[in-house]
């Protein structure tokens, strides 16, 4: 596991005063617009000639979109982001084209506006965004945190929030531990790939043994037992899931996130889709899917003929997303 990011950070979330609501949902119109605009590019260009733009791709193409005789009220750099967040959703899903955004109707899409680091700006309880100053509840005092890159979100209740990451104080030290990227990515430093799951609590790309997820939910074995022997198959699966997910996995990725960080180590998660399907010598999407081939520990791709284990195998693919992750960061400045 490793970080995009050269320095291990945290997200702050803000409240936004509700005067500025108005202002915010007419920025989002241009956000879905732009999003929906690099959906369809995208799949224009993959029918013409079979490939993918990047993020960085489609910035030419943007280049025009706030200047000129209509221009959007976004900041160029929210406009770049919003491309590469759509490339980056897009690689996550696998997908050759994403929903649309929509600005309007029973169906409408949560508000959403990203911007880049350098983008925003602080002064006196108030943020300077597009053109404007917009106010806060500084439950922080962002006044002592160096701003990084961001987004303003809304909320189902049509609240919104200034999502922004800044430095952690405490690692900027162990800055100069780290080994270089391009160490880790010709494989001159070890790593390892880790995937978190119900059988295993965590599995390992390298051939240490997996933990046992037993370990972490003991404590709710009398719940459970009560529940099965009441047959109540939902609220088995709600005890298990809750306590694993909720108590180990949370706990479990805030040691690993700090350990690493004061070891020097690269760490970053990634939610990788199909990694348990995913055969991790071939690539193809071999492997045992969904709710009836859970209980499958084992099992030997079709393609070409790996024998795998499943969260083993889900590591080994974590891994390399990990790396791809990696070797996107040296890229996006
Ligand atoms: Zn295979």
């Amino acid at each position: 596991m490793y970080s995009s990011r050269p320095t291990a950070v945290r997200t702050l979330r803000l409240r936004v005063k509700d005067k500025h609501a108005a202002w915010l949902c007419g920025l989002v119109r241009e956000v879905n617009t732009v999003f929906n605009y690099c959906n369809e590019l995208s799949v224009k260009v993959f029918e013409r000639e079979r490939r993918f733009l990047s993020g960085f791709d489609f910035w030419p193409f943007l280049k025009g979109a706030t200047r000129g005789e209509c221009p959007l009220h976004l900041p160029v750099q929210a406009v770049q982001e919003i491309a590469e967040e759509y490339a980056r959703r897009r690689r996550q899903h696998r997908k050759i084209r994403l929903a649309w955004r929509k600005s309007g109707g029973a169906r409408r899409s949560l508000g959403w506006i990203p911007f880049k680091v350098r983008t925003i700006h602080y002064r006196g309880g108030q943020v300077y965004f597009a053109g404007r100053w917009l106010s806060l509840w500084d439950s922080y005092g962002l006044g002592n945190f160096e701003l990084r890159a961001g987004n303003f979100s809304e909320d189902s209740r049509g609240r919104w929030y200034l999502n922004v990451c800044v430095p952690r104080a405490s690692t900027m030290a162990d800055e100069s531990h780290k080994p270089s990227i391009g160490s880790v990515l010709d494989r001159s430093v070890p790593s390892v790939g880790i995937d978190l799951g119900l059988k295993s609590f965590a599995a390992f790309s390298d051939d240490r043994p997996p933990i046992d997820a037993k370990r972490f939910y003991r404590d709710l074995e009398p719940a459970l037992a009560r529940a099965q022997r009441a047959r109540q198959p939902k609220r088995c699966r709600a005890i298990q899931a809750k306590s694993v997910l909720d108590a180990g996995w949370s706990a479990f990725r805030t040691m690993l996130q700090y350990k690493c960080a004061h070891a020097g180590v690269w760490f970053a998660e990634v939610d990788e889709a199909f990694s348990t399907q995913t055969c991790s010598v071939c690539n193809s999407r071999a492997g045992p899917k969904g709710r009836k081939d859970l209980g499958i520990r084992g099992w030997q791709c079709p393609v070409c003929g790996a024998i795998h284990d499943r969260d083993v195998n889900a590591a080994h693919n974590i891994l390399a997303a990990g790396h791809r992750r990696l070797a996107e960061g040296i890229r996006v400045p």
